[in-house]
C-alpha cells in the first residue's frame, strides 16, 4: 500500500484528446429530433445555437477528438487537477478500502465546469460570435462561462434562476466581476420569461424556464448563440479530461479502480470521469461498478421515465430520449442548486438502459452529513451537489468493511462548497429538511410528455 497522499500529474502529460464513448458503443443511442417533424434533427436545425464545430462534436462518432492547442493553454491555470488518497477518511470510516478522490475544485470557478464553458467559449469566438447566452440555476455554470467569456471576448449574459438569484448573492458577483450581465429569471426580456411572470409575478423560476429564456435570445438574435452546461454530447465529451487525468494518476498509484461514483445533475461531472474507464471495458477491459448519485427530491435515473421530451419548459428545444421526470416538473427546494434538473444526459440514459451503470437516490441531510465528515477528514469543503458523490463512495466503503473486501474506489469531487456555506450554516442548525417530491405532479409532469410515434 502506498502512503503517498496527492498524485499530481505533470502538465506535459495532460491529455491531449478528449474520449467519445459514440464511438465504442454497442448500440447507437436514439435520434434527437425535430418537433414539429419528429424527423432526426440535422445540423442546419442546430445551426442558430451552436457554432458548427461543437455541433459535429455532438453527433461524432470519432473516438479522440483534438483539445484545441489556445484550450489547453488556458487548462494548465489549474489542469492536471490533483487525484487524492483520502487516508484519513479511510481511518475515520475503518475501512479497508481505498479511497481516492479527483479535485475539480481547484479551477477558477470552483468546479468541473470551466472544463466545458473555455473550449465552448472557444470554438464560439473562432466562428466569429461575440454573445452567448446561458442560463444557470446554482451559479456554478454561469460563473464558469463568464470566466470562459472574459478571456476570449464573449459578452456573456446569464439567465440565472429567480430563487438562487436572490439567495446567492456572491455567485451573481463572481458572474459580474468576469465581465457578465446577469438576469433574474422568469424575466421580462424574453415572450417565455413573461408568459410565466403573467401568470405568476413572483415565481421563483426554474433551470427548464432559464433555458427556454436563453434559447429565445440566441434563436432571435443573429449575433447571440446557445451554451449548456451540461446534458449534451459535446459537453460530456469535454468532461472527459477528468476520467483520463484520473487513469493515468491511479496508474501512478499503482491501483486499479473497483466502483466509481459521481453525482448527476444532467451527468456532464459523471460522465467525464467514468466514460474513459467504461470505454476500456467496451473495447474487451475489465468491467467495473459504475454509480451515478442523484438527489432523492429529483430522482430521473431512479424514477424518471425513459422517454422523449423538451429540454425545456417552454418547448423550445429539440426532443432527446432520456430519463425525465417530466419538462414541467419543479422539484422541491433543496441545496444542492446544481442537481435540480429534470432530465438526465442522453447518453448517460442510454449508458443506464445498456446496463453500464447503476444508480442511487440521497436525501440531503444524509449528503450534508458525509460532507462534513469529509471536510472534518480530508479539510476540502464540498460543493452540496459535490456531497452526494461524498455519500456514495462512504456508502461504498462501508460496504466494503462489512464485507472485508479491499476495494479501490473513485469518486468525482466536482466542487469546492465556498459559495454555499449559507447552505451549511442551515444544517449545522438543524434547519435542514428532506424534501420528497410531489407524487402528483410527477404523475402530471409524466403525463404531459410529448407524444412520438415509435
Ligand atoms: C453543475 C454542477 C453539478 C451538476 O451537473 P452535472 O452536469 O451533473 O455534473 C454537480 N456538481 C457541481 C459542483 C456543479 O457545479
Amino acid at each position: 500500500m502506498s502512503a503517498q497522499t496527492k498524485f499530481m500529474l505533470d502538465e506535459s502529460r495532460m491529455p491531449t484528446h478528449w474520449y467519445n464513448i459514440a464511438a465504442d458503443l454497442p448500440v447507437a443511442p436514439p435520434p434527437v429530433l425535430h418537433p414539429a417533424t419528429m424527423k432526426p434533427v440535422g445540423p442546419d436545425d442546430l445551426a442558430p445555437l451552436f457554432p458548427i464545430e461543437l455541433i459535429l462534436q455532438e453527433v461524432s462518432t470519432e473516438r479522440e477528438v483534438p483539445i484545441p492547442e489556445p484550450v489547453r493553454e488556458v487548462f494548465r491555470l489549474w489542469r492536471p487537477s490533483p487525484l487524492v488518497r483520502a487516508h484519513r477518511l479511510e481511518k475515520a470510516l475503518g475501512t479497508p478500502a481505498r479511497i481516492y478522490y479527483k479535485y475539480e475544485g481547484v479551477s477558477p470557478a470552483g468546479s468541473h465546469k470551466p472544463n466545458t464553458a473555455v473550449p465552448q467559449a472557444w470554438y464560439n469566438a473562432q466562428a466569429g460570435i461575440r454573445k452567448l447566452a446561458t442560463e444557470t440555476g446554482a451559479g456554478q455554470w454561469g460563473s464558469a462561462l463568464a470566466f470562459g467569456g472574459a478571456l476570449f471576448g464573449i459578452e456573456v449574459t446569464v439567465f440565472q434562476v429567480r430563487v438562487s438569484y436572490d439567495q446567492k448573492p456572491y455567485r451573481r458577483a463572481l458572474m459580474e466581476t468576469y465581465g457578465a450581465r446577469c438576469i433574474a429569471s422568469p424575466s421580462n426580456e424574453t415572450n417565455s420569461g413573461r408568459a410565466v411572470l403573467a401568470k405568476d409575478p413572483r415565481h421563483p423560476g426554474s433551470l427548464g424556464i432559464a433555458i427556454s429564456e436563453a434559447v429565445e435570445v440566441a434563436a432571435t438574435h443573429d449575433d447571440t448563440k446557445y451554451s449548456l452546461g451540461s446534458v449534451l454530447n459535446h459537453v460530456l465529451l469535454h468532461q472527459t479530461i477528468v476520467g483520463q487525468e484520473a487513469m493515468l494518476q491511479l496508474e501512478m498509484a499503482g491501483d486499479d479502480p473497483d466502483v466509481i461514483v459521481g453525482c448527476t445533475g444532467g451527468g456532464s461531472n459523471f460522465a467525464g470521469m467514468s466514460f474513459p474507464f467504461i470505454g476500456q471495458q467496451l473495447r474487451g477491459g475489465r468491467k467495473r461498478r459504475i454509480v451515478a448519485i442523484e438527489p432523492a427530491a429529483c430522482p430521473s435515473l431512479t424514477r424518471g421515465k425513459y422517454a422523449y421530451d423538451f429540454g425545456d419548459t417552454a418547448h423550445l428545444t429539440p426532443l432527446a430520449k432520456m430519463h425525465t421526470l417530466g419538462s414541467t416538473f419543479t422539484p422541491p427546494g433543496f441545496h444542492a442548486g446544481g442537481l435540480r434538473y429534470h432530465g438526465m444526459a442522453p447518453m448517460v440514459s442510454h449508458l443506464s438502459e445498456l446496463g453500464l451503470i447503476e444508480a442511487r437516490a440521497y436525501q440531503q441531510t444524509q449528503c450534508f452529513e458525509a460532507g462534513v465528515l469529509f471536510a472534518r477528514n480530508e479539510g476540502i469543503v464540498p460543493a452540496p451537489e459535490a456531497n452526494h458523490a461524498v455519500k456514495g463512495a462512504i456508502d461504498e466503503a462501508l460496504r466494503c468493511k462489512r464485507e472485508g473486501r479491499s476495494e479501490v474506489i473513485l469518486f468525482n469531487l466536482c466542487g469546492h462548497g465556498h459559495f454555499d456555506m449559507s447552505a451549511y450554516t442551515n444544517y449545522m442548525a438543524g434547519n435542514l429538511s428532506d424534501q420528497s417530491y410531489d407524487e402528483e405532479e410527477l404523475a402530471m409532469a409524466l403525463a404531459g410528455l410529448p407524444s412520438v410515434p415509435a
